[in-house]
């Protein structure tokens, strides 16, 4: 497993959840603490130290009050998939150079929301109201849907209520090893899972703490040869020296490992962040190459490569995927009309389109 827990925080109320009470068998031998027993996790200016760290080995229960089930953020001004994001919990034990969650200093700790298990029947609720719309969830959003899942048994909880909705998919995106769970599990159908991937260099020098992605790719086929529908997200797309070698190294290992008619889709994505993130990322991983190109201000406030080298980016992949297997599901995510017809030869013109586009795919490979 690719934590390294060493404490577990106790938030106000938690003890009643059956989760909460799995979660602190798992852990044991771990020391616990409650939340109001004045510990520094708990005073809202966080310490320099903990901003550091962002509390990556603090396991913190908390009983969540927000809507379990929201669309992605996505912007306006860019066309986004419609994605549905299912928060279980925030934060993340991997530590990769790029991760847009460090700008969350006020939140420390990997925050799991041990109420989920009571409160997926509203979710199931909400799905189930809408029986023409295709939910695409996902819970790999505010954190790794994997990287915990040794401890929280998020998998357990969430597949079955997936997995028998005929409207609804549900995705888990990692950069673990970490599918022992899932493989386990006797759900298969609407489930999709899927890594994130990216060039040997990045990975190697900016994900700290992910499974190599020679691992990540073992696992993929795992899971396919065990009847799970894959996916891929190439997100953030880097440029570095040799990006050109080193993205087809990338492509070359999946034609190694995995049959490419069972992927459901793969998505391109090119480093984009909040101004603040900057600082942010020069102070955690001084080591860092990933600023080391030219950004621009988007119009979504986020800093992006140029235009021209984001279409290079995508247009390049787009060909290396294209040419070892033509229907693989390749779209961009938060990218303008124009970028979409220059780098990929169409356009969804809309994010309704890029949804319907989607839910084709959801379609085709479930039904
Ligand atoms: S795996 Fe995702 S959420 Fe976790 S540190 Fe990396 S980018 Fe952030």
């Amino acid at each position: 497993m690719s934590t390294r827990i060493d404490k577990v925080i106790l938030g106000e109320g938690v003890q009643k959840y059956s989760s909460t009470k799995s979660i602190l068998l798992r852990l044991k031998d771990i020391p616990v603490r409650k939340e109001r027993d004045g510990s520094p996790e708990e005073v809202p200016d966080v310490s320099d130290e903990m901003k550091m760290d962002m509390g990556k080995d603090t396991v913190h229960l908390v009983s969540y009050q927000g809507e379990f089930l929201k669309p992605c953020p996505g912007t306006r001004e860019y066309i986004c998939c419609g994605y549905q994001i299912l928060n279980v919990g925030t934060n993340c034990p991997l530590d990769c150079s790029y991760c847009i969650l460090q700008a969350y200093f006020n939140r420390p700790n990997l925050r799991v929301h041990v109420n989920l298990e009571e409160e997926l029947s509203q979710v199931f609720q909400t799905i189930d109201s809408e029986p023409d719309t295709i939910f695409r969830v996902g819970t790999g959003e505010f954190t790794d849907s994997l990287a915990l899942d040794p401890v929280t048994r998020w998998s357990e909880i969430i597949l079955p209520g997936f997995s028998k909705r005929k409207n609804a998919v549900l995705e888990l995106k990692t950069k673990t090893a970490n599918t022992r769970g899932l493989l386990e599990s006797g759900y298969r159908d609407r489930i999709i899972v899927s890594w994130s991937l990216n060039s040997p260099f990045i990975s190697r020098r900016e994900e700290h703490r992910a499974a190599s992605l020679t691992r990540r790719l073992e696992c993929a086929r795992e899971c396919q040869s065990a009847g799970f529908t894959i996916g891929f997200h190439f997100d953030p797309l880097i440029l570095h020296r040799d990006w050109m070698d080193e993205y087809k190294r990338t492509v070359d290992l999946m034609d190694k490992q995995i049959e490419p008619e069972g992927i459901i889709w793969i998505s391109l994505g090119s480093f984009r962040f909040m101004p603040v993130l900057k600082p942010i990322i020069r102070r955690r991983h001084p080591e860092t190459s990933v600023l080391d190109g030219e950004f621009v201000l988007g119009l979504d406030g986020k800093m992006r490569y140029f235009k021209p080298i984001r279409m290079e980016l995508y247009s390049f992949l787009r060909e290396l995927l294209n040419q070892w297997y033509p229907d693989l599901g390749v779209y961009l995510c938060m990218e303008s009309d124009e970028v979409w017809q220059e780098s990929m030869g169409w356009t969804p013109e809309t994010s309704e389109g890029l949804c319907n586009y989607l839910d084709e795919r959801v379609r085709k490979f479930f039904g």
